[in-house]
Order: C-alpha cells, then sequence, then structure tokens
C-alpha cells in the first residue's frame, strides 16, 4: 500500500482494532506488573528500517498492541507511585480520543470556534475549582513545565516594565538581571523556564534554612528590602516533590505585595489541596499571587500532555505572544486565540478532556478522590510507622509519604546504598513503581498518590514488596 488515501477504507478496522485492544490494555491495569518482565530488553532490540512501501495501517496497529501489551509502563494504574503522574478518568480519556477523531487546532477561534470555546470554559472552570479570584486569565499547555514557563514569561515582561523597558520587544540584554527568589523547594522546571526565558539559572536565590530547604522568610524580606524598589520574582512551591511540602505563601504573598514582586506558585499537584476543606490552607496566599501554575495529568487525571498557566492581569501573558501575522487573526478581536497567549501555534484540542472530566465528576468528585488520596497517604504513614525496618522522614501534610529502610543495627553511613539498592530493585521487581529522592541529604522513597484509582490494596502492595525485596538485600 502507498499512498493513504488507498487505505480510507481501513478506518473502521482500525478503529474497532484499537477500541478493542485500548480495553484489553485498561483491563489488565489493575492486575499487571507496572513494568512487565523482560520488557526493557525487547525494547531495546526494537529496530528496523524506513519501510520503502507501507503495509497498511492493520499490521502496525497489531504490532503496536502487542508492544504496548508487553512493555509498555502501567504508569497510569493503581500502583504507579514514582514521580506525580496521574492515570486517565474514562471521560478524560473518551474525550481525549474525540480530540484525536476531530482533530481541532485551537490556535485561533476561526480554526476551532468548538475547541477555542470550550477551553475557555474549561480554564474557567479551573479557575473556580482552583477558587483563584474572577481576573485570572488562563492557558492549557503541554504540563507544568510549560505552565511554569508561560508565568515565569509574563513576570519577566512585568519586571521589565518596571524599568520601563520590554522584554519580549527588546530582548533582555537592555535591561539589568532579574533577581528570583525561592525557597530550596523550587521545582527543576521553572528553573529550566528562566533558562530558557533568558533570565538564568544561577540567577536564582534558594534561601532555605534547613537541610530540607524550607523558606527562610527573613532572608527573603531581607533580599526583597536590599532590591529598593528594583523588580524582582518570588517563586513559591505549592507542593514539593520530596515531601508534598508547602512553602509559606500568604506570608511571601504579603512580602511580594510590600516590596514590589512577582509571585508566582507553582502548583503543579498541591493547587489540588484547594479542593478539601483538610488541606485547603495550606495553599492559603495563592489566590494573592501574580501568577499561578498546575498540571492535568497530574491529579487530574486527563491524559498526557495537559497543564495550566494562570496569570492575574489578562496583559502579561499576551504580550510575548500576541504577534499575528498577514494571514493570521488579528490580536484584539471578540474571540479568544489562543496562540496569542500561550508558546505554540497550532495547539491540541486539550479542552475536550479537561472540560469531560470536569462535567462528569464535577467540583465534589474531586474534592472525594483528593480526600481519598489524602487518606491514603495517612494509611501508607501509619504502615511505615508499624515497620521497625522503615524510618518516616517527614509529616505527610499531603499525598506523599517520604521514608527509608532502616533495619535496626546497620550503621547510618550504609542507609544510603541500601536505599538506593532497595530503590533499583523494586523498579527491577516491577509489580509496584516507587522512586527515590534525597531528602536532607539522605536517600529516600517518596511515593505519590494521585492515581484515580489508586486503593489501599495497592498501598498494601508497595510496603509488602519493599519488605520482601529487603529481606533480599
Ligand atoms: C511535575 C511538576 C512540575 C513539572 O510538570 P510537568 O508536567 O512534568 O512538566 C513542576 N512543578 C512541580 C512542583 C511538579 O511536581
Amino acid at each position: 500500500m502507498s499512498d493513504p488515501i488507498s487505505g480510507r477504507g481501513e478506518l473502521e478496522q482500525v478503529l474497532d482494532l484499537a477500541a478493542r485492544e485500548a480495553r484489553a490494555y485498561l483491563d489488565g491495569l489493575e492486575a499487571e506488573p507496572v513494568q512487565p518482565p523482560g520488557s526493557e530488553a525487547t525494547v531495546e532490540a526494537l529496530d528496523s528500517p524506513l519501510p520503502e512501501t507501507g503495509d497498511g495501517a492493520i499490521e502496525p496497529l497489531r504490532e503496536l498492541a502487542r508492544l504496548g501489551s508487553e512493555t509498555a509502563t502501567r504508569s497510569s494504574g493503581p500502583r504507579f507511585f514514582h514521580f506525580v503522574i496521574g492515570g486517565t478518568t474514562p471521560a478524560a480519556l473518551g474525550a481525549d480520543w474525540l480530540a484525536s477523531a476531530f482533530d481541532q487546532n485551537v490556535g485561533a477561534w476561526v480554526a476551532s470556534p468548538l475547541g477555542s470555546r470550550l477551553e475557555a470554559i474549561a480554564l474557567d472552570w479551573l479557575r473556580q475549582l482552583f477558587e483563584l479570584p474572577e481576573e485570572f486569565r488562563g492557558v492549557l499547555v503541554t504540563g507544568g513545565t510549560m505552565a511554569n514557563f508561560v508565568c515565569l514569561a509574563a513576570a519577566r515582561d512585568w519586571c521589565s516594565a518596571r524599568l520601563g523597558d520590554s522584554a519580549a520587544e527588546r530582548g533582555l540584554a537592555a535591561i539589568p538581571q532579574i533577581p528570583v527568589l525561592s525557597s530550596g523547594y523550587v521545582h527543576a522546571s521553572a528553573v529550566k523556564s528562566l533558562a530558557l526565558l533568558g533570565v538564568g539559572k544561577a540567577n536564582v536565590r534558594r534561601l532555605g534554612r534547613d537541610p530540607a530547604g524550607r523558606l527562610d522568610l527573613d532572608a527573603l524580606d531581607a533580599e526583597l528590602a536590599a532590591l529598593d524598589g528594583r523588580p524582582a520574582i518570588v517563586i513559591a512551591s505549592a507542593g514539593e516533590v520530596n515531601a508534598g511540602d508547602f512553602d509559606p505563601i500568604a506570608d511571601m504573598a504579603e512580602l511580594a505585595e510590600r516590596r514590589g514582586a512577582w509571585l508566582h506558585v507553582d502548583g503543579a499537584f498541591g493547587l489540588f489541596a484547594r479542593l478539601s476543606p483538610r488541606t485547603a490552607q495550606l495553599t492559603a496566599g495563592v489566590e494573592r499571587a501574580s501568577s499561578a501554575s498546575s498540571d492535568g495529568h497530574k491529579w487530574l487525571n486527563v491524559p498526557h500532555d495537559c497543564g495550566f498557566a494562570f496569570v492575574r492581569e489578562r496583559d502579561w501573558i499576551r504580550d510575548s505572544y500576541a504577534e499575528s501575522a498577514d494571514y493570521l487573526p488579528p490580536v484584539d478581536g471578540p474571540h479568544p486565540n489562543f496562540a496569542y497567549r500561550a508558546p505554540e501555534g497550532s495547539r491540541r484540542a486539550r479542552a475536550l478532556a479537561v472540560w469531560a472530566t470536569l462535567r462528569a465528576y464535577g467540583r465534589e468528585g474531586y474534592r472525594q478522590m483528593v480526600e481519598r488520596h489524602l487518606d491514603l497517604a495517612q494509611y501508607l504513614a501509619r504502615r511505615i510507622d508499624r515497620e521497625p525496618k522503615f524510618e518516616r522522614l517527614a509529616e505527610v501534610p499531603l499525598n506523599i509519604v517520604c521514608f527509608r529502610l532502616r533495619p535496626p543495627g546497620v550503621a547510618e553511613e550504609l542507609l544510603d546504598e541500601l536505599n538506593r539498592a532497595l530503590g533499583e530493585a523494586l523498579l527491577e521487581d516491577g509489580r509496584v513503581f516507587a522512586g527515590t529522592t534525597l531528602f536532607e541529604g539522605k536517600v529516600a522513597f517518596r511515593p505519590a498518590i494521585v492515581n484515580w484509582q489508586t486503593r489501599e490494596s495497592d498501598v498494601d502492595l508497595l510496603v509488602d514488596v519493599l519488605l520482601e525485596l529487603s529481606d533480599r538485600l
């Protein structure tokens, strides 16, 4: 088979095959290991020359289905506690399939009024879900990294405007370096964004007061005071990745307001703490921020990739991106053209999955899910506390439990190596996934609970497998 037009008749069979295989894969998520045994070797051995002539759509799809079944990482399943990766709710998955089928380009209103309108609605629903003030304007992007990027671009442009210039127009060479202040919790993706934005990674001052990186608020105040009115960017973390801890956002908002700085809140998963009265106070002050970001493919449980950027003053989200051309729509019109709010020009209709899942489960459904995860995190913490071999290293304010293996009688100097080995053994074993980190300089586990399907039995399996593997070390 050559020209795709000659394969038009395969479409129905392709869709049936995809649905059937997807169902089989998803049915297996409950029971199969996160990483099927031997799968990495199979993947590494994959190779084949570029076909000169194709053999039609059915064969490659069958092969993909087989490869997925044999080797795909079940990161969307209930026993994946590594990083912070959510699954996909049924509503989000169905809507995402339709997004591919409709294949809308949500760069310009004229290219997809449907996608543009649903994005505007989805963003407003998210704004309400996170209880952000009405003036916040948002945009859907590919994830937390790009959400940080969009917000920090706005921060950069705001700083340059305060200096009487425009970084978007004239570049950064025209202005003095922009100071960036944070605690030790600042996420790698915010630092990476600052590199991309020309602000510079080394320009970030991490004002930690202890080995965990908790903010030294007095140092922040002193640093801001020393700037004497020069603009700066302050980054707060709502949910850091080691233990799910929060910066004191309200205090930081107070300082930023008093000293004239832009406060950005990175809430990739932690912004969801606002959904439950049990944890909402952790995020107090977010409503006073200049910008806030969060992730869709984490706690919202929509498919990759999806993130949200919110900026309080609309102009700052638009200035960098509002670049029209003769063949493009004008920047200011009655309808939103999302390419003028986002780094991308052509854009996937991510809103369909966000809209559908919020419509399907509502604020109440998401509150219940978040609270179930909060309960599971406390349950895991209690199990860790009961096991004499484990040592919990941090409080559990949200959905991450930070702990390490510490068998009685093993010297402190050996614990890092032991925990690293256990971490590798866990991933090698593949039944359940969790990763390691450095917490206060100690190698530690940091399972994060964000998957809509996770239950107590999955958490039990994590502890049981860790105990079993540790016996063999
Ligand atoms: C995951 C995460 C990010 C980056 O998000 P991606 O979706 O991976 O790009 C940023 N900040 C925090 C706190 C995160 O947990």
